[in-house]
């Protein structure tokens, strides 16, 4: 007897909501920003956690016309939705595999070094993008490697480089600057690209032909002064799988590290470490889930799938009521330690509608 396909699994029992119109108002905030350059976007580790297939169509439906990631596996998703000639590959290439691939898929990548361009070169290449490093030493070709034959013999759309500094303000940034405009004669390219989300903040002398955020799209803060401008696009929430009264003395989670002083009601909630609710965002005294306009604190280690929270201020809560996890980026950032980044990076696939 063939084995039928199981039917489909029930509802989740947590859930991401991805504002798609926020993130189409940020990116065409940002675009406005980039006075007369073009706006592409970072969509790299899944759209910053958020979802390939729900964040790169709204993008593309914005206008937006440039997808910056960072591996091969990453573009040939990406291109289920848009031009692959509109993709680019920051990792570049490094095996033979990977410009086989380029070459056949029409995805193109970002050259990184004399190598990375012989290699280009040598299978026959074609047009492609170039990262400078004017001073992160991350990828990039050194300003003093632009002369080598097999790079002058790229077909270079964009020259792109990248700042190490654009969400503070450090000297380090003009540097870059002024190393990217020199290093820009002395290679033919028809466009050049230099900020990232941050670095649209800093003036359009930054903003060249074509700007690159990323963390702003999907609602993060890089820079203070573009806190009214950007808009939440992630909410997270979860539903209650468990409610229980325990007694004075009695303990919660893992390593008993919560102690009741008293009795109290609990519930465990459907949203663990796996999910990209980390432990460092379950700090005690700190952390907590919201319902309505109640807050109900976190109690002991937050473990793999669930977390278990006080619901002294709601007591009336049940099975399967949602409560909303807090994800105003930029305080959860200073609450856990972690960054703006992280916090969206971690976002685990059990949250990602595919
Ligand atoms: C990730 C990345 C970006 C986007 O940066 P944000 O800080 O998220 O705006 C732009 N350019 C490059 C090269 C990147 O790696």
């Amino acid at each position: 007897m063939p084995l039928s396909a199981p039917p489909p699994p029930p509802p989740a029992t947590l859930r991401l909501i991805v504002d798609t119109r926020a993130l189409a108002a940020n990116w065409r905030t940002l675009d406005r920003l980039s006075g007369d350059a073009a706006t592409g976007a970072a969509v790299k580790a899944d759209c910053y956690g958020l979802g390939v297939a729900q964040c790169v169509p709204a993008l593309r439906e914005a206008g937006c016309g440039a997808f910056f990631v960072a591996h091969w596996s990453e573009a040939a998703i990406v291109a289920r939705h848009v031009d692959p000639a509109s993709i680019a590959v920051l990792h570049g290439v490094i095996t033979s595999a990977e410009v086989d691939y380029a070459m056949a898929s029409g995805i193109v990548p970002v050259v990184n070094s004399p190598e990375q361009a012989r290699l280009w070169n040598e299978r026959g290449g074609g047009r492609c993008h170039l990262m400078i490093d004017t001073g992160i030493n991350r990828l990039g070709i050194a300003p003093a490697d632009l002369g080598d034959p097999a790079v002058q013999a790229l077909d270079i759309e964009i020259a792109l480089s990248h700042l190490a500094c654009a969400d503070e303000e450090s000297p380090m940034n003009a540097r870059q600057l002024a190393a990217f405009r020199d290093a820009l004669p002395r290679i033919a390219h028809r466009r050049a690209s230099l900020a990232n989300g941050a670095g649209i903040a800093l003036g359009e002398g930054y903003a060249f032909d074509l700007t690159r955020p990323g963390l702003a799209l999907y609602g993060g803060v890089p820079r203070d002064e573009m806190a009214e401008m950007i808009d939440p696009v992630a909410k997270i929430e979860a539903a209650i799988l468990q409610v229980r009264d325990i007694a004075k003395g009695e303990t919660v989670g893992y390593n008993a590290q919560y102690t009741a002083p008293h009795a109290m009601r609990v519930a465990t909630v459907s949203l663990g470490y796996a999910d990209g609710f980390l432990r460092a965002r379950g700090r005690p005294g700190h952390a907590a889930l919201h319902h309505a306009d109640a807050r109900l604190p976190i109690l002991g280690k937050v473990s793999m799938d669930m977390i278990v929270v006080d619901l002294s201020a709601m007591p009336g809560l049940k099975e399967g009521d949602w409560l909303e996890v807090p994800f105003d980026l930029p305080r959860a950032a200073l609450e856990s330690g972690l960054s703006q980044y992280e916090l969206l990076t971690t976002i685990g696939a059990r949250l990602r509608q595919t």
